[in-house]
């Protein structure tokens, strides 16, 4: 399914240019526009899904399989000594196109790219373990009712 105005549908149909890398039946990829370094490019389904949590599992599943080969592959071209894999999901997060994209942004020593990193401890060990628990129950029972 597509939408009619996602820019990323569009790119993936071919109505819109891209530098592609890569295509099969589910996914797509293509260097982002505005690469943080030379062979920065995203992932994308085929099909129109706002979050990585509408993602059917193996279209999900291929999304990572391809990155890792892509960043494995950059490594080589762009002489990369490794890659992050960065998946924005919502806006709180960062989300900017409403289709979902994993990036494979190649690192090079000292590239200056910061990543927002702030540890926030939690109150205490009981708190933790509270989140943990609460989290597992969450899972459970999205397993069962098959939500997510
Ligand atoms: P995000 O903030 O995770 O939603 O990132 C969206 C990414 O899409 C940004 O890195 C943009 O540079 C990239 N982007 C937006 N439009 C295009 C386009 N037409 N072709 C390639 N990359 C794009
Ligand atoms: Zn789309």
């Amino acid at each position: 399914m597509k939408a009619i105005h996602c820019i990323f549908c569009k790119i993936s149909a071919g109505t819109i240019p891209a530098a592609k890398l890569f295509e099969d039946d589910l996914v797509t990829a293509f260097l982002d526009i505005a690469p943080l370094n030379p062979g920065h490019c995203l992932v994308i389904p085929k099909a129109h899904f706002h979050s990585i949590t509408e993602v059917p599992e193996a279209t999900a599943g291929r999304m990572t399989a391809v990155a890792a080969k892509l960043g494995a592959a950059l490594m080589r071209v762009v002489e990369a000594d490794g890659f992050n894999l960065i998946l924005a999901n919502g806006a709180a997060a960062g989300q900017v196109v409403p289709h979902v994209h994993l990036h494979v942004i190649p690192r090079l020593p000292a590239d200056g790219i910061q990543l927002p990193a702030r540890a926030i401890p939690y109150k205490d060990a009981a708190a933790r373990d509270a989140l943990a628990e609460a989290v597992r129950n969450r899972l459970a029972a999205s397993a069962k009712n098959g939500v997510a």
